[in-house]
């Protein structure tokens, strides 16, 4: 049993997630399509990207709306992307994981043997990243076992190691996109943030209908609750009909 983002829910949502960081919007975005009862804060970013996508499919189709500007002549792209075409960034193997649960890796870095696993949005939702060391903070989380044990903490060479590695046992964690730009033909990897877009069509969502809801609201005396009940083509017509 899944959840789903619909205009009965949507304005919660929104006003979920405004006073949130960007991380824990998507863990409550995420948390709207996993099956009940799931703590998203321990899926690993690739599986959370997997639940945004499926919940934005449902309430906004398949095509994502991808605003940028070409890196080499500066005209602004204006273009839908399937999202089966959103990839993991060059460099991370294709495969990765399947399960919902981080699997863990290791490495050995000069005798020494680390044991760690994917970052989770948990782990991002946790760490502020303006705070000192914030990067640091984030890939210790992911340190599972360091054999022998360091005297101190982790040192930091370990930890950038291990950075190197996430990308392969969660390649999914980061999506890129292929453009190409009709002025020029130039063509390059876009970054594309899952839970940013997701976050950014629920936001203009909300606010076309709220400003519907005060609309219909001022033309008939309608409540809030009387507007949302109405079907989108119902409403349309009634807009219509009180501007007109
Ligand atoms: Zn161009």
């Amino acid at each position: 049993m899944t959840h789903r983002l619909t205009e009965a829910n949507l304005l919660e949502v929104w006003e979920g997630g405004l006073g949130g960081t960007a991380a824990a919007r998507s863990l409550l975005l995420a948390s709207l399509a996993a099956p009940a009862g799931e703590d998203v804060a321990d899926l690993p970013l690739s599986t959370l990207n997997s639940l945004l996508l499926e919940l934005r499919r449902g309430a906004f189709g398949d095509a994502l709306p991808c605003t940028t500007d070409c890196p080499a002549c500066g005209d602004s792209l204006d273009v839908s992307v399937a999202a089966a075409e959103l990839r993991p960034p060059p460099g991370s193997t294709e495969g990765g994981v399947d399960g919902l649960l981080p699997v863990t890796a290791t490495l050995t870095t000069g005798g020494v043997t680390v044991t760690f696993r994917a970052l989770t949005g948990g782990d991002v939702r946790a760490v502020d990243p303006a705070a000192p060391r914030a990067r640091r903070t984030l890939l210790r989380r992911c340190v599972v076992d360091v054999s022998p044990p360091p005297a101190d903490d982790v040192p930091d060479e370990i930890l950038e190691h291990v950075a190197g590695r996430l990308a392969e046992l969660d390649p999914g964690a980061d999506t890129v996109v292929a453009l190409t730009c009709p002025q020029c033909a130039h063509r390059w990897e876009a970054a594309l943030d899952v839970a940013d877009q997701v976050w950014a069509e629920v936001c203009g969502y909300a606010h076309r209908l709220m400003h519907e809801v005060h609309s219909l609201a001022r033309a008939y005396g309608w409540s809030e609750a009387d507007v949302l009940a109405i079907s989108p083509q119902r409403r349309q017509f009634y807009l219509e009909a009180s501007a007109g």
